[in-house]
């Protein structure tokens, strides 16, 4: 038996930040889902393909050259699309907001779904995303689901993005946050929602090391 644990939210409600801290924990495996997403929507902007281009994006996912590298110094996973590291490229609003636009087609998940699955591998995964506990590992050991105010996710967001050199507007992020929210949590597959019997966290208020415990103690029970 392979554990898994899923951490499911909006973005911004520190899913990354819980999953990376648990799986360093743990020793286990991390899979940042939406990555993917965001690496398959960087390529699609690079050939130039809409949201309505489905066969081209699906015949992008099937064939997506992505990896992730591990650099153990810093803590930090390179993320390298065909050979180029997009570590940071793909952090933009402008590539997260295609990513939640692509990710509404049914048969482009269908084509990430074994990659997805494939990162389950011993000693055990943290798996990061919207639909981890609901479609991707459904019989994952414990599930989680991380959310936070629109504002508070979107200061955090503004912080984030003010360290790695971007420049940001608060109101237009609560807005974009709003609206990414808003397509992810009303799409027709694989729509944004706590999974059945999963614990749900409020992090609005809530300092993330206290999380992680929330989390360590739910998933040893
Ligand atoms: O989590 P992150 O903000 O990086 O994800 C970018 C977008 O990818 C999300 O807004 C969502 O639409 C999509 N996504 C998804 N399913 C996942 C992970 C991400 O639909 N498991």
């Amino acid at each position: 038996h392979i554990p898994v644990i899923t951490i499911d939210g909006p973005s911004g409600a520190g899913k990354g930040t819980i999953s990376r801290l648990l799986a360093e924990k743990l020793g286990w495996h991390l899979l940042d889902s939406g990555a993917i997403y965001r690496v398959l929507a960087l390529a699609a902007i690079h050939h130039d393909f809409t949201p309505e281009d489905e066969e081209s994006l699906v015949a992008l996912a099937a064939h997506l050259d992505v990896k992730f590298e591990a650099d153990e110094e810093k803590s930090l996973t390179h993320i390298i699309l065909e050979g180029e590291d997009v570590t940071l490229t793909i952090r933009t609003e402008e590539v997260g907001n295609m990513a939640s636009k692509i990710a509404a087609l049914p048969r482009v998940r269908e084509a990430l779904l074994r990659r997805q699955r494939g990162f389950k591998e011993l000693p055990g995964l943290v798996a990061d995303g919207r639909d981890m506990g609901t479609v991707v590992f459904t019989d994952a050991d414990a599930k989680v689901f991380l959310t936070a105010s629109a504002e508070e996710r979107a200061q955090r967001r503004f912080d984030q993005l003010k360290e790695k050199g971007f420049d940001a507007n608060i109101d237009q992020l609560v807005n974009e946050i709003k609206e990414r929210d808003d397509r992810d949590m009303n799409r027709s597959v694989a729509p944004l929602k706590p999974a059945e019997g999963s614990l749900y966290l409020d992090s609005t208020d809530t300092p993330i090391k206290d999380v992680l415990e929330q989390v360590l103690t739910f998933a040893h029970s």
